[in-house]
C-alpha cells in the first residue's frame, strides 16, 4: 500500500515549501517531493529561488556592488584604497554558503512541521477513490504515495533560444551565469530584462564589457515609462552597460575560444564577439514528467498548468502554484498562493490579489513598482494625477550618496485612490512595501501626505510624492 497523505506537494521551491508547511500547520499529513539537485549532486531544497535564483543572484549583487563602491564611491567619503581586487572564486563561496544555509534551513523547517520531504521526480500516475497516486522516481527506484489534495509547484525552466542550446560553459541560463569561475572580458546578454538587469550588473561591476541584445524596440516596457528612461540613463552612462533594442539575434556561434553573435538592428546585419553569453529571454512553466496526460490535468495553450483566481485546477482537489501558473514569475507571488491553497484544502476563505504584487529588479538603483504605470493608465482612458520626488532633495539619500532616481505615485483623479506606485532609487524593494499595504487598505494619496514619516529618512520621498500629486511638495 502506499503511503497516504492528506496533502502532496509537487515541487519544493518557494510555493512548494511554504504551501507544505502551512498545510502542515493547519494539521494535515503533508508530504513535498523535490527532484532538485545542486552542482555537487546533493538534493537541494528551495528550488529555483534558493538554489540558482533570488538568495543566490542578491548574495553576488552585494558582493559586486560592494567592489563597485569601494573603487568608485569609496574616495568621496575620504576613503582611500589601493588596488582593490576581486577573488571571484571567494565570491563564489560565500553566495553557496548562504544559499547552503537556507536551502539545509528548508530541510529544517520540513523536519519542525513534521512535513515528510521525498526526493524525486513527481508524477501523476492515476485517480483514486480517494485522491491520486503519484509515483516518486529517483535514480531508477520508484514509490508511490497516495494523496487526497495535490498541490503541483513544479516552477519554471529558463527557455532557450532554438539554434543555442545552454552548455553552461559559453552559453549560459541563469545557473552559469552565478557561477562564472571567472569575469569574461566581453559578456553578452540576450534579453534586457530582469534577469539580464540583474547579472548584467555583476558581472559589469567585476569588469566585464556587457552588452545586452533586447528584441522589444523599447527597454523596460514592463515598467513605468519614467522609470525606464531614468534607468536606461543610469544603467548606460554610469555604469556603463551597452543596451542595444529592437535587435533580433539570428544565430549564436562558437570558433576559437570566443563566441560570435549574428543579429539584425535597424535593418541591418550586425556581429559581435563575446567571451560568454548570457540567454536571459523568459523562463518557461515546467511540467515535463509530471504525468498530467496520466489524471487529464488541463495544460493550457502556453505550456501553464491552467487555473482559476483560486488556484485550483479542472481536477478536484488539485491546485496549482507559482511559477507553472499564469501571473508574475515571482517567489513572493508564489509562497502567497501557496499559504492560500493550503488554507483553502482547510475551508478557509484565503486569496491572494495579483494586482498588488510588487516588482523589484535589484540593480543599483534598485527599480520597484506596484500597480498600475501611467502609460496603462493613459492607454485604459483612467484619469489620474501623478506626483514625483526625486531622491536628489533627499538627506538620506544624499548621505548615502545614492542621489539617483525618484518615486512617482498614481492617484485617481476623482478619488485619489492610489493606482500605482513607481520607485527608483536606493533601498527600493524596501520602500516599496509601504504603497502595498497602502493600495491594499485602498489608500488615497492624501493619506500617505498625512502619515508621519521618519526624519532622515528614504521614506520620506515616498510621502513628498504623495504631496506632489496635490502639487504641494515642500523641499522642492
Ligand atoms: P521553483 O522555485 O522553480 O521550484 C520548483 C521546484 O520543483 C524545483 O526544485 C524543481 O526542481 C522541482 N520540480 C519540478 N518538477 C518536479 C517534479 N515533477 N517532481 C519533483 N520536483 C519537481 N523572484 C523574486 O520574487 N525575487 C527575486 O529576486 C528573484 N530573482 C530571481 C533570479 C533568478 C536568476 C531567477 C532565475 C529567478 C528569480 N526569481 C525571483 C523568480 C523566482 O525564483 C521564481 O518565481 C520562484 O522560484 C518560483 O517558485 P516556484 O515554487 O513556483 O518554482
Ligand atoms: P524577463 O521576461 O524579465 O526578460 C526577458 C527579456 O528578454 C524581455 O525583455 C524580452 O523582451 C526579451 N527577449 C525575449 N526573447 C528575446 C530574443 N529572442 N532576443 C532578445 N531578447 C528577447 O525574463 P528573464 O529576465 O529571463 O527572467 C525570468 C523571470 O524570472 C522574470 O519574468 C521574473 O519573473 C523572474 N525574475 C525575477 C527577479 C526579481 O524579482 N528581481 C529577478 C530575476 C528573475
Amino acid at each position: 500500500m502506499p503511503q497516504a497523505f492528506d496533502v502532496v506537494v509537487i515541487g519544493g521551491g518557494p510555493g512548494g515549501y511554504v504551501a507544505a508547511i502551512r498545510a502542515a500547520q493547519l494539521g494535515f499529513k503533508t508530504a513535498c517531493i523535490d527532484n532538485f539537485k545542486n552542482a555537487a549532486g546533493k538534493p537541494s531544497l528551495g528550488g529555483t529561488c534558493l538554489n540558482v535564483g533570488c538568495i543566490p543572484s542578491k548574495a553576488l549583487l552585494e558582493s559586486s556592488e560592494n567592489f563597485e563602491r569601494v573603487r568608485h564611491k569609496f574616495g568621496a567619503h575620504g576613503i582611500a584604497v589601493t588596488q582593490a581586487r576581486i577573488d571571484v572564486a571567494t565570491m563564489l563561496a560565500r553566495k553557496q554558503k548562504i544559499v547552503d544555509q537556507f536551502t539545509g534551513g528548508i530541510a529544517g523547517l520540513f523536519r519542525k512541521n513534521k512535513v515528510a520531504s521525498l526526493h524525486g521526480t513527481g508524477a501523476f500516475k492515476a485517480k483514486t477513490s480517494d485522491g491520486y497516486t503519484v509515483e516518486v522516481t529517483d535514480a531508477g527506484k520508484t514509490e508511490a504515495v497516495q494523496g487526497k489534495h495535490v498541490v503541483v509547484a513544479t516552477g519554471s525552466v529558463p527557455r532557450a533560444l532554438p539554434f543555442a542550446p545552454f552548455d553552461n560553459d559559453a552559453i549560459l541560463d541563469n545557473a552559469g551565469a552565478l557561477a562564472l569561475s571567472e569575469v569574461p572580458k566581453r559578456l553578452g546578454v540576450i534579453g534586457a530584462g530582469v534577469i539580464g538587469l540583474e547579472m548584467g550588473s555583476v558581472w559589469r561591476r567585476l569588469g566585464s564589457e556587457v552588452t545586452l541584445l533586447e528584441a522589444l524596440p523599447g527597454f523596460l516596457q514592463a515598467a513605468d515609462e519614467a522609470v525606464a528612461k531614468e534607468a536606461l540613463k543610469v544603467f548606460t552612462r554610469e555604469l556603463g552597460l551597452v543596451i542595444r533594442t529592437g535587435v533580433q539575434v539570428t544565430r549564436i556561434e562558437q570558433s576559437a575560444g570566443q563566441m560570435s553573435v549574428g543579429f539584425a538592428a535597424e535593418g541591418k546585419d550586425e556581429q559581435a564577439e563575446f567571451d560568454r553569453v548570457i540567454v536571459a529571454v523568459g523562463r518557461a512553466p515546467n511540467t515535463a514528467g509530471l504525468g498530467a496526460e496520466a489524471v487529464g490535468l488541463d495544460i493550457d495553450a502556453r505550456g501553464f498548468v491552467a487555473v482559476d483566481a483560486h488556484c485550483r485546477t479542472n481536477l478536484a482537489n488539485v491546485f496549482a502554484i507559482g511559477d507553472v501558473v499564469r501571473g508574475p514569475m515571482l517567489a513572493h507571488k508564489a509562497m502567497e498562493e501557496g499559504v492560500a491553497v493550503a488554507e483553502r484544502i482547510a475551508g478557509q476563505a484565503a486569496h491572494v490579489n495579483l494586482d498588488h504584487v510588487p516588482w523589484v529588479i535589484y540593480t543599483s538603483p534598485e527599480i520597484a513598482w506596484v500597480g498600475r504605470t501611467e502609460q496603462s493608465l493613459r492607454e485604459a482612458g483612467v484619469r489620474y494625477r501623478a506626483g514625483q520626488f526625486p531622491f536628489m532633495a533627499n538627506g538620506r539619500a544624499r548621505a548615502l550618496g545614492e542621489p539617483a532616481g525618484f518615486v512617482k505615485m498614481l492617484a485617481d483623479e476623482q478619488t485619489d485612490r492610489i493606482l500605482g506606485v513607481h520607485i527608483i532609487g536606493p533601498f527600493a524593494s524596501e520602500l516599496i512595501s509601504e504603497a502595498v499595504v497602502a493600495m491594499e487598505f485602498d489608500a488615497s494619496s492624501e493619506d500617505i501626505a498625512r502619515i508621519v514619516h521618519a526624519h532622515p529618512s528614504l521614506a520620506e520621498v515616498m510621502h513628498e510624492a504623495a504631496l506632489a500629486v496635490d502639487k504641494r511638495t515642500l523641499h522642492i
